[in-house]
């Protein structure tokens, strides 16, 4: 179900237990490559394909947010970010609405890196201001996390992991939307992900990384590789929304 077609008299009527999905991305710069919309783009397309499958008729779909907090991309013009603050409000405003609506379930669906952490941490104060709360699941999923590695799933796969407009979001907008991929591919440099001081973490700006912007290896990028990281990742959201839906309201281990 979508929530943007409804009336409320219809979004109160809805079970209470019903999971309210959150998708939520960036507009922020992907490499001299790919347009800067990439993260909303991909994310609209693996949520659209969510809505495909049997679990999305017990779902609510909230809209994608498209801003995101990009603030490691500002050196890049186009960059559009919520600063960390700004953007762990908004988070906590949009679940909070529901908790007040009386729902008990949100499940944000994640597109973009730079996400995770503040939505980590808006989750964690939420839980804290209902901390009496049995009933509430409060969850983040990154979409390219909800599987686990798709390195069986989608021959040819070079990169062992997510980059930043790389062998597998290149791939995937080869598969959405060719004509926004800029230049030839072929030519576009390797930026390794490197050590940074793992297995810690080190604070980091996209100049500190990367010249052109991106990370990871945009020339092994494919069409087909796309289709099947689509499949891949829609797959898995699926399945974890499919979790949301069957939890019994208490259960820690499940
Ligand atoms: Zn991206």
């Amino acid at each position: 179900m979508d929530l943007a077609d409804l009336a409320w008299p219809a979004v109160a009527a809805l079970p209470k237990t019903t999971p309210v999905v959150f998708p939520v991305a960036a507009l922020e710069q992907h490499g001299r490559h790919m347009p800067v919309f990439t993260d909303s783009l991909l994310l609209g397309e693996v949520v659209r394909r969510v809505k495909q499958a049997p679990v999305a008729a017990r779902c609510l779909f909230a809209p994608l947010q498209w801003l995101g907090n990009s603030h490691h991309h500002l050196d890049f013009p186009g960059t559009l970010s919520a600063s960390a603050r700004a953007y762990l409000d908004l988070l906590k405003d949009l679940a909070g609405c529901f908790l007040a609506h009386g729902f008990t379930r949100v499940v944000f669906v994640n597109g973009h890196g730079g996400n995770a952490v503040p939505l980590q941490q808006a989750l964690f104060e939420l839980k804290q201001e209902h901390r009496d709360r049995r009933d509430l699941l409060l969850l983040s999923l990154t979409y390219w996390d909800a599987a686990g590695s798709p390195g069986q799933a989608v021959p040819g796969l070079v990169q062992k992991q997510m980059g930043h407009a790389c062998e597998w979001e290149t791939s995937m907008i080869l598969r959405l939307a060719p004509h926004l991929v800029v230049g030839d591919l072929a030519a576009v440099p390797e930026v390794p992900h490197g050590k940074a001081f793992g297995p810690g973490y080190r604070a980091w700006v996209m100049p500190d990384r990367s010249e052109p912007g991106h990370i990871g290896n945009p020339a092994a990028a494919t069409a087909e590789k796309g289709e099947a990281l689509f499949a891949f990742f829609a797959a898995g959201v699926a399945a974890y929304l499919d979790r949301t839906v069957t939890w019994d309201g208490a259960a820690w281990d499940y």
